[in-house]
């Protein structure tokens, strides 16, 4: 059967209508779902920005949608909940208050994005053959993920002994007047071993090589510290404990090859984070250690209309309150961006 020419100009309508009908164009776009991207939707969603979708992840990195938080008992140090919470219900009402402004959330992680020109295109995990959701503006806030070691008893006794978060962790309990161990030997490591100290009888600073790599200044306060010990050139090789909680560690010295227990009750990680950035790295630039780069004091990266929050861009505070904080900054920042286009 021969077509018409109004039949064809017709089909060719409608499949630029179907086009068009997949087509998502959002003003700004989440992604991520920890206190920065909640705390950005509220902002944006108080603000009336629409359509303002969050791309919360489905077990993006390894975590469940929420964020680190998650993935931890008690927070006792977000203001305004004097009797604490756990993660979990932190982040639910984080998500509850930034639906009930209005952003749209969905549970699926974002794979791959395409920020050489404005609208940005975004697309879903296993989606990378369709057509891609447009957007004004990104708000990136994938957060990081602190680095473990997989050591024998680690999974048995994380969060029963074994965490990566002294500031976090370290107030708690069963930490109180226990031996306790810090692994690593950068800032974090002597910055934690010291903030141990409040809690512990004694903390090991268990250090692979034979110096610290710590600034002057934090080698110098762990060394003065006569609560702290370090073992240079010892390696963690398995976390012992009874049928709860972690009781001791098994060391090697590593020059003299030989093992042995050291009887501590919390070890303590800190031997960097990952932020993560995969989805941005060779579009945003990324500091040496992958860290997305802002301008001081703000929240914009250096691709204009793009604006990162949370840990993803912060290397040295790595809280839910100062992740907040930047969520906020970047939903201000993303507002004043779109409001020159009005
Ligand atoms: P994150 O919490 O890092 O969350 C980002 C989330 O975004 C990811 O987890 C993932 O679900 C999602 N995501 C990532 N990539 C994608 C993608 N491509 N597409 C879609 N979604 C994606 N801080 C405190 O202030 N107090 C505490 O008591 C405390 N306890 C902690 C205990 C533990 C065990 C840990 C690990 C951390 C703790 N922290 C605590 C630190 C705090 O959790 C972080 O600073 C904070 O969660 C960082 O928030 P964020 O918004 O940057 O994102
Ligand atoms: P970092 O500088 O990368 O140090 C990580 C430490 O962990 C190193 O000592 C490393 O050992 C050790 N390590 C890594 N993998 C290990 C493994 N598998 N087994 C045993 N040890 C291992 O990380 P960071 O200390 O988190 O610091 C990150 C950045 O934040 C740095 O720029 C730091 O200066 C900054 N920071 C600053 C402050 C402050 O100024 N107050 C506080 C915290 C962090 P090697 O040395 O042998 O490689």
């Amino acid at each position: 059967m021969f077509r018409t020419h109004t039949s064809i100009v017709n089909i060719a309508k409608n499949n630029l209508l179907n086009i068009n009908k997949k087509m998502v164009h959002n003003k700004v776009t989440i992604i991520g779902s920890g206190p920065a991207a909640h705390t950005a939707g509220i902002y944006l969603g108080r603000a009336e920005i629409k359509p303002l979708v969050m791309f919360e992840g489905m077990m993006a990195n390894g975590i469940a949608a929420g964020g680190q938080l998650t993935t931890t008992t008690e927070i006792e140090n977000f203001p305004g909940f004097p009797e604490g919470m756990t993660g979990s219900e932190l982040m639910d009402l984080m998500k509850k208050q930034n639906e009930k402004f209005g952003c749209e959330i969905i549970t699926e992680t974002i794979s791959q994005v395409d920020l050489s020109s404005r609208p940005f295109k975004i697309w879903k995990e296993w989606c990378e053959d369709e057509e891609p959701i447009l957007s004004d503006a990104i708000i990136l806030a994938t957060g990081a993920s602190a680095k473990r070691l997989n050591l024998p008893g680690e999974e048995k006794y994380w969060q029963k002994g074994i965490s990566a978060c002294a500031v976090c962790d370290g107030a708690i309990p069963m930490f109180r007047n226990k031996p306790l161990a810090v692994i690593g030997g950068g800032d974090s490591a002597c910055e934690e071993a010291n903030f141990l100290t409040k809690y512990a009888s004694k903390v090991y600073l268990i250090v692979r090589k034979d110096h610290l790599r710590a600034s002057t200044i934090m080698q110098k306060r762990v060394e003065k510290n006569e609560k702290i010990e370090i073992l240079y050139n010892h390696n963690p090789v398995e976390a012992l404990g009874d049928s709860k909680f972690l009781t001791h560690l098994k060391v090697l010295q590593n020059t003299e090859n030989k093992e042995y227990e050291l009887p501590v009750n919390g070890l303590f990680y800190a031997i960097g984070h990952k932020p993560a950035t995969d989805i941005v790295k060779g579009q945003v630039d990324l500091d040496e250690t992958g860290y997305v780069k802002t301008v001081p004091g703000t929240s914009k990266t250096s691709v204009e209309g793009v604006f990162a929050a949370g840990d993803v861009q912060d290397s040295k505070y790595r809280q839910a309150i100062t992740s907040a904080g930047s969520g906020c900054m970047a939903a201000l920042d993303a507002e004043q961006f779109l409001s020159q286009f009005e």
